[in-house]
């Protein structure tokens, strides 16, 4: 495994829509694997593709300590209720900002196998899934904050 290079704010590749994976190659599977580390390394519980300069659809999130997810091609298929709460991410180091998230998500994704699962998560992992769906589509946590605050 290796550690990737986070990319920041203001880098555009962040606002840059990230293509679907078509067949999940060793390559996209490494990805995976080095998606986590620079994750854990970094200390967050999400990371998406572009964050690493990778415009694929792959996420890895891990909201629950020693129970990573891995997400490819992942969609929002359902989702209820609200909730609002301080929200940052490893691409805007030192910034938190006040969000309105759906309190319950749904996402439908495939494996590494290339089997298509649903998850449902709440709170904190309903926030990261949609956090980590954003970015596939160019979008930060920023866009629809209603306060940011610096450390
Ligand atoms: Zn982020």
């Amino acid at each position: 495994m290796a550690k990737l290079h986070i990319l920041k704010e203001g880098d555009e590749t962040l606002r840059k829509i990230s293509r679907p994976v078509e067949v999940i190659t060793p390559r996209i599977l490494t990805l995976l694997d080095d998606m986590l580390e620079t994750m854990r390394a970094a200390q967050g519980c999400g990371l998406a593709g572009p964050q690493v300069g990778v415009l694929r659809r792959v996420v890895v999130i891990e909201v629950e300590e020693g129970k990573p997810i891995e997400l490819i091609n992942p969609k929002i298929i359902a989702f209820s209720g609200e909730q609002e709460g301080p929200e940052g991410c490893l691409s805007i180091p030192g910034k938190w900002g006040m969000t309105k998230r759906p309190e319950h998500v749904t996402v439908r994704a495939l494996d590494r196998s290339g089997k298509p699962f649903e998850l449902s998560g709440s709170g904190l992992l309903a926030r990261a899934f949609c956090h980590e769906i954003d970015h596939l589509d160019g979008k930060l946590f920023t866009d629809i904050a209603t306060s940011i605050e610096t450390e």
